[in-house]
């Protein structure tokens, strides 16, 4: 049994019939996000309804119902949209900004489980929170696990649930991946797929990099600390619970359902190398690099890039300037290395460091 989460890219109104060639009869339950963006500049559905509970304008709702009903039409669905977009906006400033910002998991997960005529989870119902804001797990696996049983397929929400003292809460952002895995780990099942729009768990951030290769295999404590250095290709929270279970999770693109994926379980990566993420700011590149080289090691790999790029470089410290070479600093702790650089110079630095082995 299979628990697959969809990304919110994938649930757009041009992607989501690939949906139909990864779901099969294996999978027991599916996750969604909320209409993610169609093209670049585009805004996802989640960021909208935040900016609607400040500003609960016809203009911001338009641009959120336009999203659903194109969902809607181009894939022929045979649901009422319009009702359903009604009554969100009734409800949508009722409560609070997390309730208003969980309605695009909602809508999501209504409108694909009548598109593949399966049966709609409530997230609400059975993703419960304590008051002190934590996830009541026991609760949350007991009601996962009565819910899930007749139907052939189960559709539920993502990133968020029901909350004992009021009516919803969600998790931090991108968190549909946190209920993907808690469903996963409810069900016992034997993967938990999270389908994104990258091939897995690049070695850079392929956005700013061009050509970057996949890690094909890693541990859950790499994912771990990949996820928490800024990775954005999983949620960190997303881990622990599969991890509990030994559930392997297959990271992939839904665009490429057989291209290359990353699997996360308890073998670790097999480079000395794991991976590089980014967080572009202001044009420079805050890079994690996730090594299990004695740090030694790693400082002359970097050292060398430099002096081939500049004739000298130098370092001793824990932290260097050189921003004639457009490297402005480098923290090194265990295993991790942490370089503030000008986009323009990391291809070849990631190249220059994984081509020694
Ligand atoms: N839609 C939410 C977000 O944009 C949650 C998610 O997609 O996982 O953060």
């Amino acid at each position: 049994m299979i628990t697959a989460k969809f990304g919110g890219t994938a649930i757009t109104a041009g992607n989501l019939m690939r949906l139909k060639e990864i779901v099969t009869p294996f999978h027991k339950c599916i996750v969604v996000s909320a209409v993610g963006k169609e093209y670049q500049t585009d805004t996802k559905t989640t960021d909208l309804l935040i900016s609607y509970y400040h500003n609960p304008s016809k203009d911001i709702w338009c641009k959120i119902a336009d999203k659903y009903r194109r969902l809607v039409k181009v894939n022929a669905i045979d649901v009422d949209i319009d009702a359903l977009l009604a009554d969100a906006r009734s409800r949508a400033t009722l409560y609070s900004l997390q309730y208003c910002a969980s309605l695009g998991e909602e809508l999501s997960a209504r409108v694909v489980a009548a598109f593949f005529q399966a049966q709609f989870l409530e997230a609400e119902q059975v993703v419960r929170f304590n008051s002190d804001g934590n996830l009541n797990v026991e609760e949350t696996y007991s009601n996962i696990r009565q819910s899930v049983q007749g139907a052939h397929l189960y559709v539920m929400g993502g990133f968020y649930g029901g909350c004992a003292t009021g009516v919803r809460q969600t998790f931090s952002r991108g968190g549909s991946d946190v209920s993907g895995a808690i469903v996963a780990a409810a069900t016992d099942s034997t993967l938990y797929e999270n389908w994104t729009d990258v091939c897995g768990v690049c070695v850079a951030n392929p956005v700013a990099v061009s050509d970057v290769a996949t890690v094909l295999q890693m541990s859950y404590g790499e994912m771990y600390l990949l996820s928490l250095a800024g990775a954005e290709v999983l949620h960190p929270d997303a881990v622990a619970p599969v991890e509990s279970k030994g559930i392997p999770i297959k990271i992939g693109n839904f665009m490429q359902p057989h291209g290359k994926s990353t699997l996360v379980s308890h073998c670790p990566s097999r480079s000395k190398l794991l991976s590089i993420a980014e967080t572009v700011t202001g044009g420079r590149v805050v890079t994690t690099v996730l090594h299990s080289y004695p740090n030694w090691k790693m400082a002359r790999l970097i050292s060398r890039f430099l002096r081939q790029n500049t004739g000298k470089i130098d370092y001793f410290g824990k932290s260097m300037e050189v921003s004639s070479l457009k490297l402005y600093n480098i923290e090194f702790n265990d295993n991790v290395v942490r370089l503030t650089t000008d986009v323009s110079i990391i291809n070849s630095l990631y190249k220059s460091i994984c081509e020694t082995r």
